[in-house]
């Protein structure tokens, strides 16, 4: 009997967590698959998602920089991708291709589940406008927050990224507000960092006054990468979490997508956690 295959395409890939994630999620469901990583190259993705399926692959997650380009491949998005237009999980079925993104639920789930951090009438601030930013914006506006300002070092991306969350910014009554990042003014209860700065080894994107006291201030990025940004973080007084959970909680409702069964997210969270400190 073959084994259901699935995977990660990335590009960088190789710090990818993902495959532990799976393999886990497997064990205590019971389930038999095999979860790998391949590094794709940048002009490589259609043709890798292309060769994974001649495989018999089942389906694969997307991370940076193909989430763009993987909600334009596929035949069929869900709600979400029509949203986001961008999309980090994909299930092949019958040579077709199923587009879903699980990043915004797994960031609310990792902020309001696991940290305990409630945000509905919350003032949030997110950084970025690219695949990841673009996935968790609408799940951010179901938590009912007061206002979200999306600010994008390029900030056309920022403005066409909230345009396409108007109405239902006005529907769940938060105001949104878009700028670039050399524009951005006020401070936040919530900083969201979904840009890609941390795992260039770039500078903090904003200054420290963003950061009201007691604020959450959340990389999307994790492990070694992320520590300057939660090191600046506390420096300023807020509380740091990076990405690991949101990892695990996206993880999980791709697992509970292809598989139906939902894995137990918050025990593989602590088990990755001791894992990597393990490591540390
Ligand atoms: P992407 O589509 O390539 O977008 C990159 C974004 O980062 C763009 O908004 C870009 O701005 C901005 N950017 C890049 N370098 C910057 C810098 N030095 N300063 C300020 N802005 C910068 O990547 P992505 O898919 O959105 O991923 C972004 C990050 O989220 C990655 O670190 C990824 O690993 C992480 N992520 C984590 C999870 C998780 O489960 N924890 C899930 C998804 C993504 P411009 O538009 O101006 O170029």
């Amino acid at each position: 009997m073959s084994i259901d295959l699935y995977c990660v395409l990335g590009n960088p890939v190789e710090h990818s967590r993902s495959p532990w994630i799976h393999a886990r999620f497997a064990e205590l469901t019971g389930q038999t698959l095999h979860y790998g990583k391949r590094l794709v190259a940048l002009d490589g993705f259609v043709p890798a998602v292309r060769a994974f399926m001649a495989e018999g692959g089942r389906g694969c997650n997307v991370t940076v920089p193909f989430k763009f380009q993987a909600a334009a491949l596929a035949g069929h998005c869900s709600d979400r991708v029509a949203l986001a237009q961008a999309a980090n999980t994909l299930t092949f079925r019958d040579g077709a291709i199923l587009a879903d993104n699980t990043d915004g639920v797994g960031l609310v789930n990792d902020i309001q589940r696991n940290a305990g951090f409630d945000l509905s009438g919350r003032h949030l601030l997110l950084l970025g406008a690219g695949g990841a930013a673009a996935g968790v914006l609408g799940p951010l506006l179901l938590a009912r927050p007061a206002s979200i300002t999306v600010a994008n070092r390029s900030e056309p991306k920022a403005a066409a990224l909230a345009a396409r969350h108007a109405a239902l910014a006005a529907a769940q009554e938060t105001e949104l507000f878009c700028c670039g990042l050399s524009e951005l003014a006020g401070s936040f209860d919530v900083v969201i960092n979904a840009t890609a700065s941390s795992l260039g080894g770039g500078a903090i994107p904003v200054a420290g006054s963003t950061l009201k006291p007691a604020a959450l201030a959340y990389d999307l990025m994790y492990g070694s990468a992320a520590q300057g940004f939660m090191r600046w973080a506390v420096e300023q007084g807020a509380s740091a979490r990076d990405g690991l959970g949101m990892l695990v909680e996206q993880a999980a409702e791709a697992f509970l997508l292809w598989r139906g069964v939902r894995p137990p997210a918050q025990q593989v969270l602590s088990e990755l956690h001791a894992v990597l400190r393990g490591a540390a």
